[in-house]
């Protein structure tokens, strides 16, 4: 595996690569859901770049930046056991050297569920990911469905400024109990952990209620927050029942919703999502 640690080596890398190459952007600390989009990319794509970049713009003044997971060292060896061609390695201060001023902004889905309370967060993500696409130049570029409103915001991005690049997703994958898989798992202590796997049961609860014929958006989001509460250790940011595409909340469900979960469990802050279906319409 070549480890390329300088925006212009990757580039020149990539100028000779570039028919059928995948990239998969990550944050590092990486755990089988992130294994699965590089398995993926490898399987799908005639060379893949897997990027390694905790990147500063997406995070706010009070958040985890300096405390974010990393083992670099077991990072390399996972995706050297994989076969992966390239780790790109990007300094940050080449990626945002001193007097760096453009940034992305894709309107009004980048303000709801996450952007409320984390009002930097999508426009750091849709930056560094165009900027990756501007380094590495993939034909295809790999993201999971656990972070569903940043793939629909990258999707919106490549739309809309006639991007050349194909999206290609997996769907969130989750521990044996449930849990879905996050670098951020590592902050939550044993007590925590169990608490946190009240996020999956509570998706799993409001979809047997629906299953049964219940499509009230407010008795479903009560349901989800009960179950939640029962749970010690957790602060709910948001339950939001929306539409996948827009994330306009629902009032009741007709056809397929979006159910998302911000929770804080600990000082880790766990996201979860689920699409749920109600085939039968509106009467
Ligand atoms: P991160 O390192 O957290 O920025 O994640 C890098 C990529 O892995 C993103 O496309 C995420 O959506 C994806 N990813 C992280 N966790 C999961 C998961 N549990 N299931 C599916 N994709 C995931």
């Amino acid at each position: 595996m070549k480890i390329i640690q300088s925006i212009q080596e990757m580039t020149e890398w990539s100028r000779h690569h570039s028919v059928g190459l995948g990239l998969v952007p990550t944050m590092g600390f990486l755990h089988e859901a992130h294994l699965a989009l590089v398995k993926k990319s490898l399987k799908e794509c005639q060379s893949t770049v897997v990027s390694i970049f905790t990147n500063p713009a997406q995070f706010g003044p009070k958040e985890d930046l300096d405390s974010y997971p990393k083992d670099l060292e077991n990072d390399q060896k996972k995706l050297e056991a994989l076969k992966t061609d390239v780790l790109f390695l990007p300094p940050p201060e080449e990626v945002y050297p001193s007097g760096y001023k453009t940034y992305i902004k894709v309107k009004d889905i980048s303000e709801r569920l996450c952007g409320i309370t984390r009002p930097v967060f999508f426009e750091g993500v849709a930056t560094v990911v165009l900027k990756l696409f501007n380094i590495v130049r993939p034909e295809f570029a790999f993201f999971g469905e656990k972070d569903w409103q940043q793939l629909e915001v990258i999707r919106t991005m490549v739309r809309d400024l006639n991007l050349d690049v194909t999206i290609k997703t997996v769907p969130l994958i989750r521990e044996p109990d449930g849990l879905a898989m996050s670098s951020r798992n590592s902050y939550l202590s044993g007590e925590e952990r169990r608490s946190a796997l009240g996020l999956y049961k509570s998706l799993n609860v409001a979809k047997d209620l629906l299953d049964q014929g219940e499509t009230s958006v407010p008795v479903l989001r009560e349901k989800i927050r009960d179950v939640i509460a029962q749970n010690p250790f957790t602060n709910i940011e948001y339950i939001s029942i929306c539409d996948p595409h827009t994330f306009e909340e629902c009032d009741q469900i007709f056809q397929k919703a979006l159910i998302a979960l911000a929770v804080k469990v600990g000082k880790a802050r766990l996201i979860d999502n689920v699409i749920v279906e109600r085939i039968s319409c509106k009467d």
